[in-house]
């Protein structure tokens, strides 16, 4: 057995996106006690930058060791009890895992669906609430990165409330790569992820809880069923105050690597990160176009961040994707579901949305598609 060393490729998938040089040195620092003091102020520096990030007070902000899907579990398991009624909305993979969130908790999930590559329908939603008043959570993905379709997470939340609804939002791809404000906008719970627009390693998932999605929580009449998720027991660890007791021994060097990636967005600033990801996306859009490649999605619902495009007809994709990694080291994300075999999703997510990685993706394609 050898040591393992991968080879440098440049991300411009659907995530893991390019991990910048600065997390990755901040984590091979030494690691310390998850309970030393200057570990704590990391941990209250870190949920500081959070607050940033989500541009939100709430007080219940913190990161959950475990990648975006326990992120997800955690806003479905500390919110669903048996028996309540959530309206999912599904236009692409995540959404779909979130009904099977509910299921699995006992939940009855009500469906509102949207074909692949468009957005979440207000009209649907609307309609679907008035029709079932007993529903309680109305669950939608900001940002589906299976399609790169963007969802109006505004409009989707005033419906809900309007309706005494709970909102749990995905914001897995959206965090630090488009416009999210969790407060001016309403949303109740949301999760994200550290390996997309975070610049970050993946393995951690940030998350938010404001007081309606707390008096929800604190109201259930059956305990959490996930003894590890279960938010009571967790802010024993990371809430506020001196006194913090052992939940479970955090990853300390990995949260190194998310505090980096915080101060960084700190230094570039939230609206100027936004803002890099959209001129990003102009940039790699025209080189598209003027090969005559197609976006999935129409103008207007489309992710910046996240770009899926027609393969052309003739194409062999996994010719091109395999060639593109092995002559270029370069990754291109595959199509999901019905898109398989049908489109290339194009990540220009955190460090991996530079002007460099987008003249390397276009001619390399160029040149590849030429052959
Ligand atoms: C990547 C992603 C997830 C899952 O995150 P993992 O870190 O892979 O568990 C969930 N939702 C969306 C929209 C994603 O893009």
């Amino acid at each position: 057995m050898q040591s393992f060393n991968p080879p440098v490729r440049t991300l411009m998938g659907p995530g893991p996106s390019d991990v910048h040089p600065r997390v990755l040195q901040a984590m091979a620092r030494p690691t310390i006690g998850h309970l030393d003091p200057a570990f704590i102020e990391m941990m209250d520096e870190t949920k500081q930058a959070l607050k940033y990030a989500y541009q939100t007070e709430n007080e219940l902000t913190m990161p959950v060791s475990a990648p975006g899907s326990a992120g997800m579990e955690t806003c479905f398991a500390n919110l669903v009890e048996p028996g309540d009624r959530v309206l999912v909305c599904i236009n692409g993979v995540f959404g779909m895992r979130m009904r099977e969130n509910v299921v699995r908790l006992g939940g009855e999930a009500i469906i509102v669906e949207d074909k692949w590559g468009e957005a979440v329908s207000a009209e649907k939603v609307e309609q679907a609430l008035a029709a079932n008043p007993d529903i309680k959570i109305v669950a939608f993905v900001h940002a589906e990165t299976s399609t790169g379709a963007q969802s109006d997470a505004k409009t989707l939340c005033d419906i809900a409330h309007k309706h005494d609804c709970i909102t749990i939002v995905d914001a897995v791809t959206s965090l630090a790569g488009s416009e999210l404000r969790v407060d001016e906008w309403g949303i109740d719970a949301i999760y994200s992820g550290t390996q997309k627009c975070l610049s970050a390693m993946p393995g951690i998932s940030p998350i938010s809880f404001n007081e309606r999605a707390i008096k929800k929580l604190t109201s259930r009449k059956t305990p959490v069923s996930s003894w590890f998720l279960d938010l009571n027991l967790v802010m024993g660890y990371w809430g506020e105050g001196a006194k913090r007791t052992y939940h479970h021994t955090a990853p300390v060097n990995t949260l190194y690597g998310l505090h980096e990636s915080l101060v960084m967005l700190t230094e570039e600033g939230l609206e100027n990160a936004w803002a890099r990801h959209l001129r990003n996306h102009e940039y790699l859009k025209t080189g598209l176009e003027s090969m005559g490649i197609d976006f999935v999605v129409k103008e207007g619902d489309r992710l910046p961040q996240l770009n899926t495009v027609w393969i052309p007809e003739g194409v062999d994709d996994a010719v091109v994707r395999s060639t593109l990694l092995n002559e270029f080291n370069l990754e291109l994300g595959a199509g999901l579901g019905d898109l398989a075999g049908k489109v290339w999703r194009i990540g220009l997510m955190g460090f991996s949305s530079r002007k460099e990685n987008i003249i390397l993706c276009l001619s390399a394609l160029k040149e590849v598609l030429q052959k």
